[in-house]
């Protein structure tokens, strides 16, 4: 949030508990929630008053915005769902656990939704493609060092690439 978000935020919650707001109480209020998305904050207002009559804090701001982002995240990291492969390498451990984590961090963001229940069940029966479509540099031979796909790029006689070589990544964007 802007400290102009802060003080639509401020206005927003004195709608409900009529409070005063000075430049004071928004820069204590940003301070607390800078990082804190102004819709997320909203939401978070509207459901502590449809809670109870104590004025809200900035503290209670933070703690629904948290609850609320573990909750999306549980529903697309729950048992059962199926886990999208990053576009990473798996020897690649740094690269791929940086790749789940950003895929976590938009499943908390809830940007990536599990599909609904009828959706999933009105693909049953139907042929399943044999194959889905993949993208990346990993996804062709490299033209430079000759690794294969899916496997990394070499550098000399034994040792492996960080990242990949130009004109992989180049004739990867060819093939997408
Ligand atoms: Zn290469």
């Amino acid at each position: 949030m802007t400290p102009a978000d802060t003080a639509e935020l401020l206005t927003f919650a004195a709608a409900f508990d009529r409070r005063t707001i000075g430049k004071a109480d928004v820069l204590a209020w940003h301070t607390v929630l800078h990082d804190i998305d102004l819709q997320d904050a909203k939401d978070a207002v509207t459901a502590h008053y449809s809670r109870e009559t104590r004025w809200i804090m900035p503290a209670d701001i933070r703690q629904h915005v948290q609850a609320q982002r573990a909750d999306t995240a549980a529903d697309i990291q729950g048992p059962g769902l199926p886990a999208a492969i990053p576009d990473a390498d798996p020897d690649d451990v740094p690269a791929y656990l940086a790749a789940v984590k950003e895929q976590r961090t938009r499943a908390a963001d809830g940007q990536l939704r599990p599909r609904p229940v009828r959706e999933l069940l009105a693909g049953v029966g139907r042929t399943v493609p044999t194959q889905t479509r993949q993208t990346g540099p990993l996804t062709v031979a490299c033209p430079y060092c000759g690794a294969e796909p899916l496997r990394r790029c070499r550098r000399g006689e034994n040792g492996l690439l960080v990242g990949y070589h130009p004109s992989r990544i180049d004739a990867a964007k060819a093939t997408a």
